[in-house]
This record gives C-alpha cells, sequence and structure tokens, in this order.
C-alpha cells in the first residue's frame, strides 16, 4: 500500500485531508474507519510528500480540495452513488488540469503530425481564447486528445489523485 492509495482509501471514506505545518488535517463527517487512520499514521510522511508537490500554481492538496469539493457536489447535489461521484470528481480534476495547462501553436502545421493544411485537410484551432488555441487537422484530434489526457492523468497521479 503506498501513500497515493492511502490518500484513496480515505477519500472513498469521506475523509478530507489538508495539510497544517507538519501535520495532516482531517475533516470527515462522521468518525473515519479505524483501517483508515491507521493507514494514514503509517503513511504520514509520504502523504504529507504528495500534498505538498507543487505544479504551477496549485499543490496536492489544492488538487485534493478540488477533487473533494467535485465529489462532494456530485454524491450530494446531483445524488450519484460515491462511485459515480468518485469518477466525475476525477474527471473534472482532469479538465481542469488541461485547462491550467494549455498547449499552444503556431497555425502553420498541425502539432500533432507536423503536417500544414491542405485543401482536403484544413487546420483547426482547439482550445479557447482565454487558453489559447493548439492548431491541427480533425483526424489528429482524437489521438492528440488521449495523449494530453494521459498527461493530465499521470500528472494527477504522481500527486496522489486517481480514480
Ligand atoms: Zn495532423
Amino acid at each position: 500500500m503506498s501513500a497515493a492509495e492511502a490518500l484513496k482509501a480515505a477519500r472513498a471514506a469521506g475523509v478530507h485531508i489538508g495539510i497544517d505545518g507538519d501535520s495532516l488535517t482531517l475533516e470527515a463527517a462522521a468518525e473515519p474507519p479505524h483501517a483508515v487512520l491507521d493507514l494514514l499514521s503509517r503513511h504520514k510522511a509520504d502523504v504529507l510528500a504528495l500534498l505538498r508537490i507543487r505544479e504551477n500554481d496549485r499543490s496536492g492538496a489544492d488538487w485534493l480540495a478540488f477533487v473533494y469539493e467535485r465529489a462532494r457536489i456530485a454524491e450530494f447535489r446531483m445524488g450519484l452513488s460515491r462511485a459515480e461521484a468518485e469518477d466525475r470528481a476525477f474527471d473534472c480534476c482532469v479538465v481542469e488540469w488541461l485547462n491550467r495547462n494549455p498547449v499552444r501553436s503556431q497555425p502553420g502545421h498541425c502539432l500533432r503530425c507536423g503536417e500544414a493544411e491542405d485543401a482536403h485537410a484544413p487546420l483547426l484551432p482547439f482550445g479557447t481564447e482565454t487558453t489559447g488555441h493548439a492548431w491541427l487537422h480533425s483526424r489528429c484530434w482524437s489521438a492528440w486528445h488521449t495523449s494530453r489526457r494521459a498527461e493530465a492523468v499521470a500528472a494527477l497521479s504522481s500527486m496522489g489523485i486517481s480514480n
């Protein structure tokens, strides 16, 4: 069992973990299961390290708070099961990570295959005005998006967040 798995078990039990100095803070609607507390205390140093990872302007603890909040909204406001709420929250996290780590490219060439546009395959701008655009052939978008998503999943999992 790793620190990431301990975090996941805590989330599954509805325990929200934060950091205060060198301590973990726990927040839960009900008394957390003993097994979860035991896991957290055994992996405390590694859990603290995960929560302290910083990426851009966000820490592991910020991401954890984000995913926890999204799961709570999905479960209590949208009435999803805990498992569905966790899945949805993780997807929100991936989208948030992609928005916070946008990729921009110049319009002359496809970001995926590197080729220019031609009459049959124009280059299209993907993204938003605020994040900037990545230019791709429509046939290249799906593979590009899949690899971007994998990048987000890897970054989140390095901070102990997985689905
Ligand atoms: Zn292309």
